[in-house]
């Protein structure tokens, strides 16, 4: 390792930045931000550097440097735009024994500045010891996305705690569980839902029972369409950190792929007519996972909210007192439409859309045909398929104009997509022609009319016998 990594207590230290470009700027911005005593040197500065100035949160010295400059500084920046007085300032640094950076040549200083995630009082600093400060932000960019916001308060709140636990455990390797086990579970989860009271009552409880936290608790998760890039960053987390997952048939095989291995799996997969564990069991399933204190990842395709049949999952949950969080997702219908190339709505053809059901029950669909049928309406279908001859022929009898543009989209989002364009009339018979099969969205509306122009996803790996989804074996 080339350069040694300490965090440094600079509060109400004397840093000494010489030179007043955009690269002294943002070295005397992040110096401030840990409370520093900042003096920068430089006969011209940045608007913003004459701004702290004014507002007395630096001392400016407006002249060019000089050797005497360097006295009782607990760390220099050499940021001119002189790299031989760059160097000079160097010297003088370094026969004083003071930390110095310098900008344009770090090899002639004693430290350098990490690519830092702030999520104080959490920071995380990464360097590649200078050889390239692009990858350091690259990957600080990908820490970003794995790291809560919220890390930071997490941190703070744990603090609070600490004594307490302290008095409540007295063996290190007790309090060490204690914390894991909350840290890895509904407290630190709680916080990062925003719920901080709800958190606090969790350590309280657990400490007023002299016990570490162990319940079991169910992230109720949305996976998206398919395409594993459309996962929120909340849902690749909880992946993650799952003890056991639930699944549906509508969550991707790239998507599964990301899930914690370890992680014992459930396969709950439903298809029409043909449930593989019917709606109460896998009710009945969550409640007894989470009750043996697991952390359990209910899984499913497109949004948990939108025809996911999620709400009497959590019912369930909540009537046995057990703690859940909905992680909401791309649906079916935006991640089609976006990479079909529909807009759902768009000034000229469409003013409102509904998502609406094609699953037949008794052979009938009860939906209100003359309110869908009205003028400038997208109505987008889930689970339309067995269906199709009953929506065609029923928009049509309700006034639709046989003509009306209408798309299958097949697999969409996932490296099989296809897209079948039709019409209403003829909506029934692209389905025999087109071999389509499930999941398929249908969008019925004008906007069909854009694909042709706007449509930008056409995935060369197209494997029509293979499905992205897995099939229902029995
Ligand atoms: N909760 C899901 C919908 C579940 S209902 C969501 O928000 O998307 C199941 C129906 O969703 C399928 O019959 C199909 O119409 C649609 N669907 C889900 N994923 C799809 C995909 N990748 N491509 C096309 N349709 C999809």
């Amino acid at each position: 390792m080339k350069h040694f990594p300490i965090f440094l207590d600079i509060k109400d230290r004397h840093c000494l930045v010489i030179g007043g470009g955009p690269v002294a700027t943002r070295k005397v911005k992040n110096l401030l931000k840990s409370n520093a005593k900042v003096t920068v040197i430089s006969p011209e500065v940045e608007t913003s550097l004459n701004q702290l100035s004014e507002e007395n949160k630096i001392t400016l010295i407006n002249r060019k440097y000089q050797a005497t400059d360097i006295v009782r500084a607990f760390l220099v920046v050499a940021a001119t735009n002189d790299s031989q007085v760059n160097a000079d300032i160097a010297k003088a640094a370094n026969d004083a024994n003071l930390l110095v950076n310098v900008a344009d040549n770090p090899e002639l200083g004693s430290y350098i500045f990490p690519s830092v995630i702030d999520r104080a009082p959490v920071s995380i600093a990464v360097s590649t010891g200078g050889a390239s400060p692009v990858l350091a932000r690259l990957l600080r960019a990908r820490l970003e996305t794995m790291i809560p916001t919220s890390c930071g308060r997490l941190a703070g709140i744990t603090e609070e705690y600490r004594q307490k636990v302290k008095d409540a455990f007295p063996k290190q390797s007790q309090r060490k569980e204690f914390w894991e086990t909350a840290l890895k579970g509904a407290f630190a989860e709680l916080v990062y839902a925003g719920q901080d009271k709800a958190a606090r009552k969790l350590l309280d409880e657990a400490l007023d029972n002299h016990r570490s936290h162990a319940n079991g608790e169910v992230y109720l998760v949305g996976a998206g369409p398919g395409d594993p890039d459309l996962l929120t960053f909340k849902a690749a987390r909880l992946m993650q950190q799952a003890d056991v997952m639930v699944y549906d048939r509508l969550v991707s095989k790239a998507i599964l792929d990301m899930a914690n291995k370890d992680a014992e799996r459930f396969y709950v997969g439903k298809e029409k007519e043909n449930h593989a564990v019917p709606q109460d069991k896998i009710n009945d399933l969550l409640v007894d996972l989470a009750k043996q204190g697991k952390r359990v990842l209910r899984l499913k395709g497109g949004d948990p909210f939108i025809f996911g049949r999620g709400g009497e999952e959590i019912e369930k949950l909540a009537e046995n007192n057990i703690p859940f969080q909905v992680v909401p997702a791309v649906t079916a219908a935006s991640g089609c439409s976006a990479y079909a190339g529909i807009p759902l709505t768009h000034r000229d053809y469409s003013q409102s859309v509904t998502f609406a059901t094609g699953h037949l029950k008794d052979g009938t669909i009860n939906l209100n045909w003359k309110q869908l049928t009205q003028k400038n309406h997208t109505i987008v279908f889930y689970m339309g398929l067995t269906g199709i001859k009953v929506i065609s022929e029923q928009l049509q009898a309700h006034g639709m104009s046989g003509d009306m543009p209408a798309a299958l989209v097949e697999q969409g989002t996932t490296m099989n997509q296809r897209v079948h364009i039709g019409t209403v009339a003829t909506l029934p018979q692209l389905v025999i022609d087109s071999g389509v099969r499930a999941p398929t969205l249908t969008i019925i509306g004008e906007v069909v009319k854009l694909h042709d122009k706007l449509h930008w996803y056409e995935p060369e790996r197209h494997v029509k016998e293979q499905s992205e989804f897995t099939r229902h074996k029995t």
